[in-house]
């Protein structure tokens, strides 16, 4: 079955007498025994839910995982996967990771021992070079969120299992339909499902994938040893919404290669990063690893004050933190997602307070474009009576 398809067609209730088209939302904590000596399939539902059961099949199919897990929030997921570590285990990241990522890489799992260094997974050999004996855990995102730079997953994956490493991709900015990178070799993959996965921004969940038997147990345990799964109301919202999952990427990422084309054209516009754009740095490995470029983009217009006024005056791109609504957004990650990154880590990035960062919706593209032109002219216009940018010409 193509993707398309699968995204419909499964077995939305196992095993309910009434055959449901709908999954039905097992709003229980417990479940009633038949016997005080044994236990059915489901006792309680931090255990197992039925609802939360037919979504991570789901996901699992989706991702061609061996299994996967529904977590209350990707960095729930994350920190699941975190879990699979002990004291001294250290873990090798990309220095380009979501803000949240990085906050509990850096303030928390140090509590436990385990050790975090960072280096760029885009540039093989300086991430390679960083590996130590202790290094249990590669991970990565690849398009890196907020400067979407791109890394070989199949490259990190061999250089990983020649360490005796696993390799975990975060594959939020892309979901599924666009990457599987179980397929090219990860070990494990996270999602925060509060994105594309979910796409309506009403709920907060998380994702781990795993290709083997062996992770998935050991994810499970942490799962429900820990607490931290996917209710059951959640889980059939999420499951509601990645029917759509295909339908929604489609028009967004045709939204955004325009957004993005036009952009490039703009004077205020100093730099577009999109994977799309034939000059990005990496477009061609992303091309081969993945089905798309998404539909994130940023630009950096090398003022901070402009910038700001930019998003400000934007009126359908809402102010928001998140991407992969249907809803289009704006935000500053400098200031907002990612702020949790101290400065002088950040500008070790190349990544500046005035970078703005747009989430492309399902809005029609022409309305998205208006919308732009009119928060630049807006912008510029304020920015022109304080003065700074007099010597520039006044962009279209
Ligand atoms: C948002 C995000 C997370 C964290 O997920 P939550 O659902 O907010 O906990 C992790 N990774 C990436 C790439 C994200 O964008």
């Amino acid at each position: 079955m193509k993707f398309a398809s699968q995204l419909v067609n499964f077995n939305a209730c196992p095993s309910d007498p009434f055959r449901p088209v709908a999954t039905p939302i097992y709003q229980t904590a417990t479940f009633e025994q038949e016997h005080a000596d044994q236990f059915g399939q489901y006792d309680y539902s931090r255990s197992g839910n039925p609802t939360r059961t037919v979504l991570e099949e789901q996901l699992a199919r989706l991702e061609n995982a061996d299994r996967a897990f529904a977590f209350a929030s990707g960095l729930a997921a994350i920190s699941s996967v975190t879990r699979l570590l002990s004291a001294g285990d250290e873990i090798l990241a990309c220095d380009d990771l979501y803000g949240g990522t990085y906050r509990l890489f850096s303030k928390i799992l140090h509590r436990t021992g385990v050790q975090v260094r960072y280096a760029d997974a885009c540039d093989l050999e300086r991430f390679a070079a960083a590996i130590t004996p202790e290094t249990r855990l590669l991970y990565t995102e690849t398009p890196t969120n907020p400067l979407l730079r791109i890394c070989d997953i199949r490259a990190l994956a061999d250089l990983a299992h020649g360490h005796g490493a696993l390799l975990c991709v975060d594959n939020s900015a892309m979901s599924p339909y666009l990457q599987n990178p179980l397929d090219l070799g990860a070990d494990i993959v996270v999602h925060s499902a509060t994105k594309y996965l979910c796409g309506h921004s009403d709920v907060t969940a998380g994702v781990v994938a795993v290709r083997s038997p062996e992770l998935a147990e050991q994810i499970y345990f942490l799962q429900n040893g820990e607490g931290s799964a996917l209710g059951p109301f959640d889980s059939y919202l999420l499951l509601r919404s990645l029917k759509t999952l295909k339908l929604r990427l489609d028009c967004q990422q045709s939204s955004a290669r325009k957004i993005a084309e036009h952009l490039n054209t703009r004077p205020a516009v100093q730099r577009v990063y999109y994977p799309g754009l034939a000059g990005h740095p990496g477009h061609d490995l992303h091309a081969q690893q993945a089905r798309g470029a998404g539909a994130v983009i940023s630009f950096a217009t090398g003022s901070f004050e402009l910038s700001k006024r930019i998003a400000e005056a934007a009126r359908i791109f809402r102010i928001s933190v998140s991407f992969g609504s249907v809803n289009s957004s704006i935000s500053l990650p400098g200031s907002m997602s990612h702020a949790s990154i101290p400065a002088e880590v950040r500008r070790g990035r190349a990544f500046g307070a005035d970078l703005v960062r747009l989430s492309i919706g399902i809005e029609d593209a022409g309305d998205l474009i208006d919308d732009l032109t009119q928060a630049f002219e807006r912008a510029w216009a304020k920015e022109s009576t304080i003065g700074g940018w007099s010597t520039y010409a006044v962009p279209k």
